[in-house]
């Protein structure tokens, strides 16, 4: 195995930086050798600071277990000890903006799950299939911060990543307008049903802030590098619900779309399925091979079937194991009386939408060349 990147995780023992121990384990790009958290972790082993939280499958990676926690506000002692950091942390956003941009101007690449910096002018907001070409904004923002090396990446939230890869090959056609609906896993709420009993038998019609970051944000995430930063796209017009179900992992929407121009059925169904991104045509680790996956059965596709989509050890439909809950699955396209088409799509909220998503935009930083070791 070639020599990793030294990697931190920042917020590690949280919901989704668990999983990103547990899908950089055995990484063979990147190495754990830092976890930080809270200064209520640290100095603890990260396994003794998990303790009974660690929510992943399978035991905590003993590796990493073993690791001491630093505190993630002594920055330049997680910064001096790695090649890039992950961060998930749950803090008001102003710290996480401050704590985020500390480390970037301590020349640590940050490839962020938080919002605080999605709206900031010069920072990418990454969906490694969607807008891969917005890492050309790194070096302006690399210029304000005064830095050599050191960047913010950020992602977009998970709500969205299920319908925004779905509709992006679809874009030829003029997407005017999108209603959605969103039914989302207790995980995005860093909840298991153990710490949130309330959820069980239940539905919660609300989720603070989500319904703005889903009609926002894709816009960004279409929008196109200036020379001042990224500029949104002026279409399409969203509105959306987004409602809490008890529902392990896996963020399902329902999608209306209408066209300027409106394309056949046959013509979405392939387009769906022969779309490629960047992370497939550079053959990312993490890159499923199949990215939409549409399914012609009625009730599917479906959270627990279908949210590890993209992994495959047959190395003929899939991007192998690394890339399980990476992949969008899609059903029940049909015609509509009011909008054009509507659908239902899927996608692993703390996999494709949080860490794994995150591990992928890192594979892509390094493939593009915006990752070296110190
Ligand atoms: P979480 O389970 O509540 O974990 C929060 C993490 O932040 C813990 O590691 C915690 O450390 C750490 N933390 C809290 N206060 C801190 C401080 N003052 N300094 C340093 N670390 C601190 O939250 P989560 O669900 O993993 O979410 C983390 C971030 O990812 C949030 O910004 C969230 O919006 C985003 N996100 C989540 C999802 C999802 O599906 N869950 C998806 C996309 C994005 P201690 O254990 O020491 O308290």
């Amino acid at each position: 195995m070639a020599e990793r990147l030294k990697a931190g995780i920042v917020g590690a023992t949280g919901m989704v930086g668990q999983r990103f121990v547990s899908l950089l384990a055995d990484h063979p790009w990147f190495q754990v050798v830092t976890v930080a958290a809270s200064e209520r972790s640290a100095g603890r082993s990260y396994a003794e600071a998990v303790g009974g939280r660690w929510s992943m499958p399978g035991v905590v990676p003993p590796a990493i277990g073993s690791l001491v926690v630093k505190n993630a506000s002594k920055i330049e002692e997680v910064a001096g000890s790695v090649d890039l950091i992950f961060c998930a942390v749950d803090m008001p956003k102003e710290e996480t903006r401050a704590l985020e941009e500390s480390y970037a101007r301590a020349e640590t690449p940050v490839v962020s799950n938080n919002s605080a910096h999605r709206w900031t002018l010069d920072v990418p907001m990454l969906l490694p299939e969607v807008n891969p070409d917005h890492l050309h904004i790194i070096p302006l923002q690399r210029r304000r911060l005064g830095v050599r090396r050191g960047f913010i990446t950020v992602k977009p939230n998970c709500s969205i990543q299920s319908y925004v890869p779905a509709l992006h090959p679809l874009r030829a056609y003029g997407v005017e307008k999108v209603f959605v609906c969103t039914y989302q896993a207790i995980s995005g709420a860093g909840k298991t049903f153990k710490d949130w009993p309330e959820m069980v038998d239940n539905v919660i019609p609300y989720i603070g802030g989500e319904e703005e970051k889903s009609e926002r944000e894709p816009l960004k995430v279409w929008g196109s590098v200036e020379n001042d930063g990224i500029m949104n796209a002026s279409a399409p017009s969203i509105t959306s619900q987004c409602i809490r179900v008890p529902v392990s992992d896996g963020h399902m929407a329902a999608v209306f779309v209408s066209f300027a121009s409106k394309p056949p059925k046959e013509k979405i169904l392939e387009l769906w399925k022969t779309f490629q991104g960047r992370p497939q045509a550079l053959g990312l680790p993490s890159a499923p091979r199949q990215f939409l996956q549409y399914f012609t059965e009625e009730n599917r596709p479906q959270a627990r079937l279908d949210r590890d989509a993209g992994g495959c050890t047959d190395g003929q439909t899939g991007g192998g194991a690394r890339a399980a809950g990476m992949g969008i699955t899609i059903g029940r396209l049909r015609e509509d009386k009011l909008l054009d088409y509507k659908f239902v799509c899927l996608s692993h909220n703390t996999i494709r939408g949080a860490a794994g998503g995150a591990v992928l935009t890192a594979e892509l930083l390094k493939a593009e060349g915006y990752l070296s070791a110190k």
